[in-house]
């Protein structure tokens, strides 16, 4: 008998999502004997409310666009009517395709698979569904849930989970907050015919990312006939005969068919039994690990969005796939580097980013800027107003390219590919002396040969 087996599991994990099917699937491919409990949906978030059916529904919301782009090419497309039903008929189908792959690939490596909520009764113990369940290690992968303002009537309107179900296609909408759910729903609804009110905080959508990238995806926006409203401030919801009223500060309001609140989202830890456990939460209950997923408890292991920290399905997988090598493989952990994060908003345009912004990097030193803007080829045709932003940022001393974004389409394609030069070090000479690929937005990359400005603290 292995020490472990006084358990009735060497590692249970708790939720099915990005993070915890990975964990659960390579622990068990090391011979660990491992469960995973899911209470909702396999796959998660991004799975079912996140990610794969948000880009299907940016993906639907484009053809409109190209309808019209198409006339400057010498076509007569007309955009027709869209069926907001069959879309959702469809994407729910390949939904439902994903989460039965997600049930095999757990199944196939030997996981044993709980359809039930899992809480902590010790550090050892959970309850799932009613069972008690030991474990010698026991992983958080329980991923992060969206948040309500707390304004009267909020009950009015809906969170991002309900977006993926509405029965119709609401004519108007106003979406609440300045985040990428926000601006990626209002390019959907817009592009689908709706119209659409954005009503932020701030000045300029996405807090934290890029300046230049926000104030021209705010040019972006207010082209496609999205209304913004910056620096708002959020009062209350009303109903008024069959629709919503949104109060803002200063006697203003919008009236829409649907108010959506994209206005955060905190770790899913409420009624998980942490404090029996005995492990610690951080700041709106985020589960606090170390560098090696290891919470307060020295079994208890948290990943993914329920950290609250990089919250993007590749990290969540990352740090499920480094957790599960570290504790059972019998070779070295796959090991993965978080210098250069990409990330893509799927906004129309979309816009992608990897590495530091401006401000992060004059924060830190001296700091050369390379920026282009410039209308893409196919809409020098087309006559759509949209302008592609691309961007470089340099250490200045070591020439390292420690910060690439743009904003213009293909930009999570190409995003990529300059993410792997990033991690591996490449310096503004290596991208110069890189041969482009034309005719192509891309190549822009390679060619900005023109610093536009030194930004950050110059040494005396
Ligand atoms: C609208 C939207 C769009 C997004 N778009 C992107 C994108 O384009 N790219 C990207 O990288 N990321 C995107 N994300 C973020 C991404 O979905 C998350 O980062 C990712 O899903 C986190 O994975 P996770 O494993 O930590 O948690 P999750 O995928 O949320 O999985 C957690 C699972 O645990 C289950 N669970 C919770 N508590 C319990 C319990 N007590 N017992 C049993 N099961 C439980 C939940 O039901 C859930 O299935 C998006 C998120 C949203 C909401």
């Amino acid at each position: 008998m292995s020490p472990t087996q006084e358990y009735d599991f060497d590692l249970f994990v708790i939720g099915g999502g990005s993070g915890g099917v990975r964990c659960a699937r390579i622990a068990a491919s090391h011979g660990a004997r491992v469960g995973v409990a899911e209470e909702r949906f396999w796959g998660g978030t991004c799975v079912n409310v996140g990610c794969v059916p948000k880009k299907l529904m940016v993906q639907a919301s484009e053809y409109r666009g190209y309808a019209e782009d198409s006339h400057g090419f010498g076509w007569d497309t007309q955009p027709g009517a869209h069926d907001w039903t069959k879309l959702i008929a469809t994407k729910d189908a390949e939904i439902s395709r994903l989460n039965a792959i997600y049930v095999k690939l757990l199944s196939s490596a030997g996981v044993e698979i709980f359809e039930a909520r899992a809480t902590f009764r010790d550090p050892h113990t959970l309850d799932v569904g009613g069972r008690r369940i030991t474990a010698e290690r026991i992983v958080i992968a329980t991923g992060g849930r969206p948040e309500r303002p707390d304004i009267p009537g909020a009950e009015l309107g809906i969170i991002s989970d309900a977006a993926f179900h509405l029965p119709e296609r609401p004519a108007r909408v106003v979406l609440v907050g300045g985040g990428y759910i926000s601006v990626e729903f209002a390019g959907i609804f817009a592009g689908l015919g709706s119209q659409v009110d954005l009503v932020m905080r701030q000045p300029l959508p996405l807090r934290g990312f890029d300046n230049d990238l926000r104030e021209g995806l705010a040019e972006a926006l207010t082209a496609n006939g999205i209304r913004l409203h910056p620096s708002a401030k959020v009062m209350a919801v009303e109903a008024v005969g069959d629709h919503k009223r949104l109060v803002l500060a200063e006697g203003k309001s919008i009236d829409a068919d649907l108010v959506f609140f994209a206005t955060g989202r905190i770790p899913n830890v409420a009624g998980l039994g942490l404090d029996l456990a005995g492990v610690t939460t951080g700041r709106n209950g985020a589960v606090v690990v170390d560098e090696e997923q290891l919470t307060s408890q020295p079994n208890i292991y948290a990943i993914g969005d329920v950290t609250d920290r990089l919250n993007l399905t590749p990290v969540a997988i990352a740090e499920g796939h480094a957790l599960a090598d570290r504790l059972y493989a019998p070779g070295p952990a796959r090991n993965w580097s978080f210098a250069a994060v990409p990330t893509a908003v799927f906004s129309t345009p979309p816009l992608a980013t990897a590495g530091l912004t401006e401000e992060q990097a004059a924060a830190r030193g001296e700091t050369d800027i390379y920026v282009t803007r410039f209308t893409p080829m196919r809409h020098t045709i087309s006559g759509r107003h949209r302008r592609a932003l691309m961007k470089l940022v340099v250490d200045h001393a070591t020439q390292r390219v420690i910060g690439a974004h743009m904003l213009g389409e293909d930009a999570p394609e190409m995003m990529q590919g300059l993410a792997i030069a990033m991690t591996a070090g490449a310096t503004k000479a290596d991208f110069d002396r890189t041969i482009g690929i034309h005719p192509t937005a891309a190549e822009e990359f390679v060619t900005l040969r023109t610093r536009t400005r030194v930004v950050g603290k110059v040494e005396a």
